[in-house]
């Protein structure tokens, strides 16, 4: 079945998550992994609704948007349907944890003490948790969100105050670049910051790999890849 997209191409979502699912499978397999411990987050912003029905009807329970807004709409689209979980995966601004803290099931961006603070304070009233990841910098580019690696530590000793936050791992985007190497080494700093974290402030998992790396990701130790164009097709740029 065919749906049409954000930029009005038509795009086979059953066929691309299949296509995507046995690559991050294939990727697993060649890296020596048990595909079981890579989970896929297809990535629907900017898609229509329809869009994501497409994807929800070929098995997708698992959404990842980065505007709220746009995430709150959807949630609200699919609210007949409590298997559907949202994943917040772009900065969040600390004026809207409240809005986020109602709808979303994780948030792989957290990178400041006042969002934890606020997100906390907003989960506890209405007796959720949130899984979150923190966004690690790891091409040091400035124009990127996240924390520098060294700054990470700094923000995990204070969550263990804020318990509504289930913190799961570290995320980050690596450089956007053909250079193998350049990239891999992004992903391979995310995982030996991992490993050098005391597992009780932090959880073992990382959310790394997109359309264009997850295979890489996968190869660096990635248990969450978010893919979005692979499956959706185009986005309109923005
Ligand atoms: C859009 C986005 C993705 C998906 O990127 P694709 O190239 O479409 O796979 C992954 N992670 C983040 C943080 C994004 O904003």
């Amino acid at each position: 079945m065919v749906s049409e997209t954000a930029v009005g191409v038509e795009v086979d979502v059953a066929a691309n998550l299949a296509r995507v699912r046995a690559e991050v499978d294939a990727a697993c397999v060649a890296a020596g992994r048990d595909p079981g411990e890579v989970r896929l987050l297809p990535v629907s912003k900017t898609h229509p609704p329809a869009v994501l029905e497409a994807a929800y009807a070929a098995g997708a329970r698992l959404f990842g948007e980065n505007k709220v807004q746009e995430a709150a709409e959807k949630a609200d689209h699919f609210a007949d349907h409590p298997d559907v979980r949202w994943a917040m995966i772009g900065h969040l601004q600390s004026n809207k944890t409240r809005q986020v803290a109602a709808f979303a099931d994780e948030l792989h961006a957290l990178d400041s003490l006042k969002v934890a603070r606020g997100l906390h304070r907003a989960l506890h009233e209405l007796d959720r948790t949130l899984d979150v990841f923190v966004q690690v910098n790891s091409s040091a580019e400035p124009q990127k969100s996240g924390l520098a690696p060294e700054d990470v530590e700094a923000l995990l000793v204070e969550l263990p105050a804020l318990p509504t936050l289930r913190v799961r791992g570290l995320m980050t985007l690596a450089l956007n670049s053909d250079d193998e190497g350049a990239v891999a080494a992004c992903f391979q700093r995310t995982a030996a910051l991992r490993d050098s974290l005391p597992p009780e402030l932090l959880g073992r998992e990382l959310s790394m790999g997109m359309s264009g790396d997850f295979a890489l990701a996968i190869a660096h130790g990635a248990t969450t890849v978010r893919v979005g164009q692979a499956i959706f097709g185009a986005r309109e740029t923005r």
